[in-house]
This record gives structure tokens, sequence and C-alpha cells, in this order.
């Protein structure tokens, strides 16, 4: 396989950007090996400046659900930039979002768009504490809530792939507002709640972990969140930045039954444009200027061009056989690798909820940060390229979940399934 022009252009790209990247997972430092250059996307492949395809499990991060370039996406984008790509005033295409949004969150009773995930979480937690006048926030151990200052303890992804837990540039100040437990563990956070209620704003979660691969909440792990966080008071946010409408419509508040206090959205509400959007209780929401004294404001927040593609995203979404045709799809993958590398001899711990996925080359059970850990690097690394030699673009670090998209075909997953056998065999 070619990657002469990738190659050029990353020498080009590192002199004028750190890393020769724009978000530090992309530089494939977890791999090894330099980043493919991106040419175009369609469906469910991608497309690099060497020519190389690539069926894509990356989907930029989890956005495109409907795969890449879905044509009445892409229409009415074309349509909606020229009556103006900004106007800084209200539409009622905000309006429109807002409402498909609460349809398939019920706990959402008002919304405030943003431009990233970072954004929405970053403002929730703002929210949290003007309404509760406290200051600590919980977080958990491998969740990401996206670059916020004082979520960078123990932040998933990019912190577990580089062995650096924390950043630079990041006040202890900040952090000692922080308080970080470990996943699934019902009683360290009974006990924290019970010595430290009067101090917590906040609890805020990934109801399902993306961020150190797919870790699934334990039987009573978010129902014990939701029980005790209203006992004392305090506010319990989901961060569905990547479940919201892909573990199932209404995220995993609907899969699992749990109803947060505010959640966060962002990744498949923007249908691959910049955005996020925190929302909830209206009691709390209320809180949010100019209604309230929560100061929380964007020039971009809104854009036509990102509320567009997100709407015609949604309504494609609230069709009632996209989730079934999601789900077959997924199945097929499932099965296919957990065989694949059975066939191959090869130990493997497989996970997903709806269409976000991770196999961890792991014997033990991955229930939180510590046993996410035990997954052998080493043989993630070489998998990975196995796969990209074989036309295969997977996520490049072990602690990232898969996608899938409404694009993938059987003749897609098909393929994969092989390539996937072929990379375990050779482990
Ligand atoms: C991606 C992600 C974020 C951050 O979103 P950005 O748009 O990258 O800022 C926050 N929380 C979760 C759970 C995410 O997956």
């Amino acid at each position: 396989m070619k990657r002469k022009k990738s190659e050029k252009l990353y020498k080009k790209a590192i002199t004028l950007m750190p890393g020769g990247v724009n978000s530090p997972v992309r530089a494939f430092r977890a791999v090894g090996g330099n980043p493919l250059f991106i040419a175009r996307a369609k469906g469910s492949k991608i497309y690099d400046v060497d020519g190389n395809e690539y069926i894509d499990y990356v989907l930029s991060w989890g956005p495109l659900i409907l795969g890449h370039a879905y044509p009445t996406v892409v229409k009415a984008l074309k349509k909606a930039a020229e009556r103006g790509t900004s106007y800084g005033a209200p539409t009622s295409l905000e309006i429109e979002l807002a409402g498909l949004i609460k349809k398939a969150f019920p706990s959402i009773e008002k919304i405030r768009m943003v431009n990233s995930g970072t954004e929405a979480t970053m403002s929730a937690i703002r929210v949290a504490r003007g309404f509760t006048k406290r200051n600590k926030v919980v977080k958990f151990e491998g969740c990401y809530h996206g670059h916020v200052d004082g979520l960078l303890v123990s932040a998933g992804s990019g912190g577990a792939t580089f062995g650096i837990p924390d950043s630079l540039g990041v006040p202890q100040s900040y952090i000692s507002e922080t308080i970080v437990l470990p996943f699934n563990d019902t009683e360290a956070f009974k006990n924290t709640l019970k010595e430290h209620w009067n101090d917590i704003a906040c609890v805020i979660v990934e109801p399902v972990v993306g961020n150190m691969g797919c870790i699934l909440p334990n039987d009573n792990f978010l129902k014990a969140l939701r029980e005790e966080t209203e006992k004392y008071g305090i506010v319990l946010i989901f961060d569905e930045v990547m479940t919201g409408f892909r573990v199932a419509f209404g995220g995993a508040q609907q899969y699992y039954g749990i109803k947060p206090d505010l959640t966060c959205l962002g990744k498949v509400i923007g249908g691959g444009l910049p955005v996020g959007a925190y929302g909830g209780k209206g009691e709390i929401m209320s809180l949010v200027a100019p209604e309230g004294g929560v100061y929380q404001a964007g020039t971009l927040s809104g854009n036509p061009l990102a509320v567009t593609a997100g709407i015609e995203t949604l309504k494609i979404l609230s069709k009632h056989a996209t989730y079934k045709k999601l789900e077959k799809s997924m199945k097929h993958l499932e099965d296919g690798l957990k065989d694949a590398a059975q066939r191959a001899g090869v130990k493997v711990k497989f996970y997903r909820a709806g269409t976000m996925f991770c196999t961890y080359f792991t014997e033990a059970e991955v229930v939180d940060a510590r046993t996410a850990k035990t997954s052998d690097i080493e043989k993630f690394k070489k998998f990975f390229w196995s796969m990209i030699e074989q036309g295969i673009y997977i996520a490049p670090s072990q602690f990232e979940a898969g996608f899938i998209s409404l694009a993938h075909t059987e003749k897609d997953i098909e393929k994969t399934v092989k390539a996937a056998y072929e990379a375990f065999r050779k482990l």
C-alpha cells in the first residue's frame, strides 16, 4: 500500500502544527507510524491522498451515523449555505433542532446550542455550580468530557494512550475541585457523597464510557448515581456527547431508563459539523443568561449550517427502521469479530452498546480504567496496521470506541471480518 503523499504532507504539517495535527489522537502516536491524510469520503468509505480506499469505523470519532456525505444532508447544506452561513441572530432552524432533540430526550426541557462537546460539558458544570452554589465536581476515572481544565484528570483516551493523566497548564487549584472515582464502583461513590455532599455541585459521567474503549455500566451503577445525587441535591450530568443518538435514539438514558438533570450532546447532533449542546430541567436551565445569572455565549452558536446538518441527520434517525438496520449490521459485525478471534485463537473481550464498540486484547472483564489497561497494546498496534493494510480504518488507539453507520453494508462487514481474521491470525 502506497502512502507517499500522506508522508509528504505529514512532513510539511509538523512544521506548521503541533504534531502535525489539530487534535492529538489523529497523529497515530499510539500505534507508531504516520497518520493518513484524507482526501474525501462517501458512505462507509474514506479515501486517503494516495488513493487508498478504507472501510471507515472511525466516522469522524462518532458523528457520522448516516455515513459520509449523506445525500439529503449535503443537499440541505448547499441550500443553507446559499442563504448565508451565519447571522448571529435567532432562526427557525434552531427551534426545529431543539424540538427534535427534546422529542428524543424527554429529560431535556430547555436546551442551549454550543460549538463543541467541550463547551457543552464546561457550560453544564457552570450551570450546576450556579444552581447548587457548591463547587466540587465528581467525575470517573477514564471518562473524557472534552479538554475542560478541571476535568483533565484521569481523562481517558488521550491521557491513557500517552500515559499522562493530567495536562500541563492546568492549575492545581482547579483540579482540587474535582473528585475522581473509579467507574462502576457504587460503594466508593456512595461513601464519597456521604462525606462530601455539602461541597458537591454535580456528578458528571459518560453513561457508557467511549473514551477508554467501550465500557458498560454494571447493573446498578447508573441507578445509584441517580438515587444518591437526588438524595443530596446534587446535579446529575450525563455526558452523552458520544452516546446520544448512538446507543439508542434517546441515548444511554433511554437505553438504561435513567433521567439525569442535565445532558450534554454533540457529535451526532451536528451531522459532521462542529456542534455541542447542553440541556435539562427547566428549573436549572433557566439560570442560563439572559434568563438567569450564569453567563454563557457563542458567536457561532446555533450556526445555521451546523443546525441544518443536525436536523437532516435526526430526521433520518427518527424513522423507525433506522435503528433496526443499525442493530442488524452491528450484530453481524459483533458475531463476525468474536468468531474471527476465536478461530484465530486470540483471546479478546468485545463490548458494545448500540453501534459503539471495542475489542480489547485481554482475558479480564473490562469494567473500569484499571481493567481496560490490561489490554495488550503491542497486539493492538499489530492488529491496527494489519487492518489498515487490508483497507479497514479503525481508530489508531486501543482506548477509543469504534462505530458503524447506516451506510455500512453486509459486504463491508464481511470484508472487515475476513481482514480481522487475518490480522488476529498474525498476532
Ligand atoms: C468527544 C467527546 C467530548 C468532547 O467533544 P468535542 O466536540 O471534541 O469537544 C466530550 N465528551 C464525550 C463523552 C465525548 O465523547
